[in-house]
């Protein structure tokens, strides 16, 4: 497929931030957008960079009444160089795949969408951010558009990428979070949408957030929906645990996003010779271990903040600190090294990197 690209007139581009140390997340977006059209019978069609903007909506699009809608997270990274990378994106793209197939929704050429997303960087290539830490963040997106009243999956959908500059997750230093357990509310259960992409799930984990929030603490820890016994993930992160010298973190058993960064964890960890171990674990087990001390660190993962430390939970109205407070060993470790092959500075021996020409 072609690609078509209209360009926004050079008197209408915008600004691009100047502090890029203090963005907020998610505010800003580049000047343009790439967009796909899918229709039953003729597949994916007219594929188009165009100026950012609204889309134009039928108020019966059927992802506005049935909930059919699934995203991705990717960032692309400038070097000193000024050279552009992208972190592992074909993992993006066939999970978005996975995730479109759970949907009832089409899949999309994994190599139309990286040509897509590739396409639109070089177009808005000025607006990646040059500080180590800040970064182009990616969203490509999947929502079914036919207008039609009556549940059954969509014969019409728009595929489309947007993208704007974000801040490093952490400008004021790598701080280890505090944690809510949360007993009441469940993100999903096995059988469910957990292990998609998919925007349900963030509209069912909402509610639980905002207690969490209530109650003064970052995030929420998810436990399985069926015995709210097993840990899951926390927040919209993997989990791990370093109970001993092992790294632990729950099987993905159809409950649970498959993060990239998760892979990435294990890979790394499991060539440091470290032990990693996916497998259930309960509260039961995360109280005891930490009151032993046999627990020594927690941290979540995922591409917004790569890792962030857990600091403390709390649990059945009770609050434990995880070892001393402070950002794990292996945490500091993990983060530095992902950054590091992220931005060029440590070896990328996994080939996980992928270059943005400059043409
Ligand atoms: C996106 C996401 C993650 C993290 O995935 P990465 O590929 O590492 O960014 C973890 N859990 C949930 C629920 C998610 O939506």
């Amino acid at each position: 497929m072609e690609i078509s690209v209209h360009l926004l007139e050079p008197s209408k581009r915008h600004a691009k931030p100047q502090d890029e140390k203090n963005l907020v997340f998610g505010r800003v977006f580049t000047d343009h957008m790439f967009l796909v059209d899918f229709k039953e019978g003729q597949g994916w069609q007219d594929g188009r960079i165009v100026p950012y903007g609204p889309l134009e909506l039928d108020p019966a699009a059927m992802v506005l009444h049935y909930g059919q809608g699934i995203f991705e997270g990717l960032k692309a990274y400038r070097r000193a160089n000024g050279e552009i990378y992208l972190f592992r994106p074909e993992q993006n793209c066939e999970r978005l795949n996975r995730s479109a197939l759970r949907m009832c929704m089409p899949e999309i050429d994994p190599a139309l969408q990286l040509r897509a997303i590739e396409k639109l960087i070089k177009v808005d290539r000025d607006w990646v951010p040059h500080s180590v830490g800040s970064s182009l963040y990616i969203r490509p997106t999947m929502i079914a558009t036919e207008p039609h009243i009556g549940v059954r999956p969509s014969a019409e959908y728009l595929y489309y990428v947007i993208t704007g500059p974000v801040a490093a997750y952490y400008a004021e230093g790598f701080n280890p979070v505090k944690i809510y357990v949360d007993e009441e509310y469940v993100r999903t259960v096995r059988g469910g949408l957990g292990e998609a992409k998919t925007m349900a799930n963030y509209a069912s984990s909402l509610y639980a957030a905002e207690v969490a929030k209530k109650k003064g603490f970052t995030q929420v820890l998810w436990l399985d929906g069926v015995e709210r016994r097993y840990v899951d993930e926390v927040g919209t992160s993997n989990i791990f645990f370093r109970i001993g010298d092992e790294l632990v973190t729950p099987p993905l058993n159809g409950s649970i996003l498959p993060g990239i960064t998760r892979d990435s964890v294990m890979q790394l960890a499991n060539h440091w010779g470290i032990k990693v171990t996916e497998r259930r674990i309960s509260m039961d087990e995360v109280i005891e271990t930490t009151q032993s001390g046999e627990l020594k660190e927690i941290f979540a993962s995922g591409t917004a903040a790569v890792i962030s430390p857990v600091g403390e939970i709390c649990y059945r109205d009770k609050s434990y600190r995880v070892a001393d407070g402070t950002v794990g060993e292996w945490a500091l470790k993990l983060y530095d090294e992902i950054l590091g092959i992220q931005y060029g500075q440590r070896e990328d021996i996994f080939g996980w990197t992928r270059l943005i020409s400059e043409e």
